[in-house]
Order: C-alpha cells, then structure tokens, then sequence
C-alpha cells in the first residue's frame, strides 16, 4: 500500500473522503483534473485535523474554499485537497464582533449580516468564495475590502500543528494580495476569522446590496469564469490594456476572452486548462510589447502543470 493509500485510510476516521475527485467540479473555471484524495472539513477543528494528520506523511496539500480564483490544471492536483465547509459563526463580545468559520461563503454572509442590520459588509454581496479566500486575496469591490472589518485570524502552521490568533494589522492587506499571496505565510491554513461590523440599518442595508448586484449583472459576463484574471495595473485598467491589444473575444478552442468584459477569461464548455493558459500567457505577451507593463495575474495557476 502506497504512503497515500495509507494517508487515505487514516483520513477516512476523520472525515468523508473521495479517490480521485475531478477539481473540475468544485471550481466556477468548471476546469480541473483530479485530486489524488478529496478530504471534507466540516469545521475548524476537522479542518486542523485533516491538515495535521496530512502534513505528518505527506507535503501535498491544498486547501479549496470555493474555487472561484482559481485555475487548476488539466494534470489536477497531487496529494490531498481539502475541502473547506468549516462553516461555523459565533457571536462574541461586544457586539458586532463575530467569529466565523474559513469555509463560511463570503458573499452568503455578508447579505445574512446585511439583512440582520450589521453594516461593514454590503459590497461583498456579489463576490463568490468563502471567508477564507477572501483574507488571502483582501477580496475588495466598490470602494470596500475585507480589511475594513477583518480583526484577525486563527491560522493553522502546517508545518508545526500549533494555531495561533494574528492580528489583521500583521497580514499585509493590500490590493487583492496578503502575507499569504506573497508567501510570507504560505503553508499556514485560515480556520477562522474574525470581523467587527457596526450597528446599522436592515433595510437600508439591503437597499444598497441590492444596487452593488445590478451594477455586476451588468458589468460582468455570465458563464463559467474565475473573475478578474489580471490586477489593475497603476498605468490603467487590465480590461482596457487586454482590449487594446486586440484581445476581446479571442478564442482558444472553448476558453474565451468575454466580449462583455475583457478582463474576465471564460470557459465557454469543456475548455482546458491549457486553452485558457495559452490566451492568459497571449494577452500578457501583447500587452508587455505595446506597453511594457507586464500584468500580474489575480487568479492563481495552482496543480500539476507540464
Ligand atoms: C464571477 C466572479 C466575480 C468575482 N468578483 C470579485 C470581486 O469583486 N472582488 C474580489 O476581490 N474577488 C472577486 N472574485 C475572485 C474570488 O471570488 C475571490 O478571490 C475569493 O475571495 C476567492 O475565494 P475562494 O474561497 O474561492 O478561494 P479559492 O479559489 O478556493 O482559493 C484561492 C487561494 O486561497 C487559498 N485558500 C482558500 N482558503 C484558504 C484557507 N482557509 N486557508 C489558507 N488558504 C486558503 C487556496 O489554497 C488558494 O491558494 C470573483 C470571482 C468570480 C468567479
């Protein structure tokens, strides 16, 4: 039996496993090969425990929150991958203070806090992930990010096992990037996340999540995508640098530059992997030769790439 046979089996006494799983199912791309073992964290602690039982035997390991910035290759991802439903929220002292778990969906609760006259969280309404994506990348939309509310983490050393509370001042927040997405604290896993909001008004609330959903229907394309690819350069928006490269529409069998919003790359039916590299590495090519700006690419290329 194989160290990850062996792994699998061990997993199993601690949460649900799949061999095998296609990441193409658990990713907004729809695009995705396997990962070798697929391991369900339905809380923080199960979520410790999978990454502390894993890290003893193996150095592959991948924790999923909902997939949405993602690209995962067509070779899919070796090792284990945990899928995170830590979904748990407490409400602590003083009010407006609560802890919630990593797998929580950001944008479900966010409109929860909404409805329930907590203010802080209005324009996350629309983003997809959960909490814990979201303190890796600082989601951000509308003039609003998730340091504006973020207290700190409870975080898992991979390496170690120990956890341990950071405060948001010592992550590094900044545009769509942390300590986590320049590697300063790769290898640690978010459990949990705490978030201070401030009493406010329900219907009120609601009133302006529901303006920040309408101006997203109609700026971004439907189907299946990963968000903005690119971050914004300083010189100028990455949808205008894409499009002026002649890059709106473009094809790559079924992967595609949207026609809507250039800066979102689709998968328009059974694209790969591949198909989408190849227009990313295209639109970052023509863009350094008529600019000499090189993009910086938001979504992460993670897995088994040639
Ligand atoms: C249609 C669409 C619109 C979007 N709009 C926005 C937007 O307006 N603003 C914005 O900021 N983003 C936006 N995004 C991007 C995306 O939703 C965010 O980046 C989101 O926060 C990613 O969360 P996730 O759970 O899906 O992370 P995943 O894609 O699952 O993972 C991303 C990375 O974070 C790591 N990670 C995830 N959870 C943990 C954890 N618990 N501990 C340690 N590492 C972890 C993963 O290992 C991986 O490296 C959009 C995406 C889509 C598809």
């Amino acid at each position: 039996m194989s160290t990850l046979e062996r792994l699998a089996d061990r997993l199993e006494s601690i949460a649900p496993v799949r061999r095998n799983e296609l990441l193409s199912r658990h990713t907004t791309f729809g695009i995705g090969g396997p990962a070798d073992i697929w391991v369900t964290a339905d809380s923080p602690e199960t979520l410790a425990a999978i990454v502390r039982e894993t890290t003893a035997s193996v150095e592959n390991i991948f924790v999923l929150g909902s997939g949405s910035n993602i690209l995962v290759a067509d070779e899919g991802i070796r090792g284990v991958v945990v899928d995170n439903r830590a979904r748990q929220e407490v409400a602590l002292e003083p009010a407006g203070v609560f802890r919630v778990g990593s797998g929580a969906s950001f944008a479900g609760y966010a409109r929860k806090m909404c409805r329930q006259g907590w203010a802080g969280l209005a324009w996350a309404v629309g983003i997809p992930g959960t909490l814990g994506g979201a303190v890796v990348y600082n989601a951000g939309a509308y003039g609003g990010c998730l340091a504006d509310v973020l207290r700190g983490v409870r975080l898992l050393d991979n390496e170690s096992g120990e956890d341990r509370w950071v405060d948001a001042g010592d992550l590094g927040l900044v545009y769509r990037g942390s300590v986590f997405t320049r590697g300063a604290l790769a290898g640690q896993t978010i459990l949990e996340a705490e978030l201070a909001l401030a009493p406010g008004d329900a219907a009120a609330l609601m009133e302006e999540a529901g303006g920040y959903d309408s101006r997203r229907l109609a700026a971004q394309p439907r189907g299946r995508n990963a968000g903005s690819m690119f971050k914004n350069p300083p010189e100028r928006p990455a949808w205008k640098l894409v499009d002026a490269v002649g890059m709106r529409g473009a094809r790559r069998n079924d992967a595609g530059v949207s026609e809507k919003h250039s800066n979102f790359f689709v998968n328009y039916g059974n694209a790969k992997a591949e198909d989408v590299a190849w227009l990313v590495a295209e639109a970052e090519r023509r863009v350094f030769d008529a600019y000499g700006i090189r993009l910086e690419r938001e979504v992460a290329f993670v897995g088994a790439w040639a």
